[in-house]
C-alpha cells in the first residue's frame, strides 16, 4: 500500500473542506471494508484519506411517524439491523440488513459506504429504492436531495460529484404494505455477496383499487426466463419497475 496522509475531521463541514482542498488526491473512508480492499489491490491510491468515523452523530438513526426514518450515512449495517424502529416499522429493511455479509462486516461497514461504492452486488440499495428512499448529499458549495434510484448510474458508478459527501438517507413511512420481500441468491456461502438480489414492496388498498407493485433489483447479468421482460436489466444494475396490478394477495 502506498503512503497517504490521514485526517479525522470532527464535522461534516471540516470533511468537505478537506475534500475541496485536496480535490482529486483525497478519498473518504467510513468503515473501510471496501476502500481498503481496493487500496490493497492498488486499484485506488489516494494521497489523502479523510475519515468520517469521528464526526459526532454521523451514525445516528431517528424515526418520526410523520417524517419517516432518517439514517445518517455513518450508521453501520448492524446499527440499522438492531434499531427498534427499523424492526417495527420497516421489516423489509430489517430483513435486508440482517443478511448483509456476516456480523464482522456489519459492525464495520456503513450504509453511506455501501451506497457510495455503487457495487451492484450489495443488498441495501435495492430495498431502499423499493421503499422510495431519498438521499442528501453535501459539499462545501451546495446541498442536494434526490431519490436514491437516481443515484445509481451503472456498475460502480454513482452520481456522487467531486467534493460531495452522502450525509443522510430518509425513508418515508410506508402505508401499511400488502407484502414485502428481499431475496438474495447465494451460490456459495451464506456470507458471500449475492449473485442476484430482489427487493419487492406491494402496496394498495383492500379493495384492489390503485394497487401497484414496486420492485427494485439488481443483477450483473440475467439471461433467461421471465427476467427478459425487463430489457434494460443487463446494462442498468439498479432499477425500479411497475408490475401489473395484483389481483390476489394472500
Ligand atoms: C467479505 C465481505 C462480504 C460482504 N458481503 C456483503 C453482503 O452480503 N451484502 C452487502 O450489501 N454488502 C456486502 N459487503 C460490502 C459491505 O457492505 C461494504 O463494503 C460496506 O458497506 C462499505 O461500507 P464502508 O463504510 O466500509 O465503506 P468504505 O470502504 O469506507 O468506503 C467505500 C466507498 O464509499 C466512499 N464513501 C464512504 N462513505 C461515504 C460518504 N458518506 N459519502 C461519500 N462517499 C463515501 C469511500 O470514499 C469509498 O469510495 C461485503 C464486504 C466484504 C468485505
Amino acid at each position: 500500500m502506498v503512503k497517504f496522509d490521514y485526517f479525522e475531521p470532527k464535522s461534516v463541514e471540516q470533511a468537505c473542506a478537506f475534500l475541496e482542498r485536496h480535490a482529486d488526491e483525497a478519498k473518504l473512508i467510513a468503515g473501510g471494508t471496501a476502500l481498503l480492499i481496493w487500496m490493497r489491490m492498488m486499484l485506488l491510491n489516494p494521497h489523502v484519506v479523510v475519515s468520517l468515523a469521528r464526526i459526532p452523530g454521523f451514525d445516528s438513526i431517528s424515526f418520526d411517524p410523520k417524517d419517516g426514518l432518517r439514517i445518517k450515512a455513518g450508521a453501520r449495517h448492524r446499527d440499522i439491523e438492531l434499531d427498534p424502529a427499523v424492526r417495527e416499522h420497516y421489516p423489509l429493511l430489517y430483513e435486508t440488513f440482517r443478511k448483509v455479509a456476516q456480523p464482522r462486516i456489519r459492525n464495520m461497514g456503513t450504509i453511506g459506504g455501501n451506497l457510495c461504492q455503487g457495487d451492484p452486488l450489495t443488498d441495501p440499495g435495492a430495498s431502499l429504492i423499493a421503499m422510495d428512499a431519498e438521499i442528501t448529499l453535501t459539499s462545501s458549495k451546495a446541498k442536494r436531495t434526490l431519490p436514491l434510484e437516481k443515484f445509481f448510474v451503472d456498475y460502480y458508478q454513482t452520481d456522487l460529484r467531486p467534493g460531495e459527501i452522502l450525509i443522510e438517507i430518509r425513508v418515508p413511512l410506508p402505508a401499511r404494505p400488502l407484502g414485502w420481500a428481499h431475496i438474495k441468491f447465494l451460490p456459495r456461502s451464506q456470507e458471500d455477496f449475492a449473485t442476484v438480489g430482489v427487493a419487492l414492496v406491494l402496496r394498495g388498498n383492500a379493495l384492489g383499487k390503485r394497487r401497484r407493485s414496486c420492485a427494485a433489483k439488481r443483477s450483473p447479468m440475467i439471461e433467461s426466463g421471465r427476467w427478459r421482460r425487463w430489457p434494460r436489466m443487463k446494462s442498468i444494475p439498479w432499477m425500479t419497475t411497475a408490475a401489473p396490478p395484483i389481483t390476489n394477495v394472500t
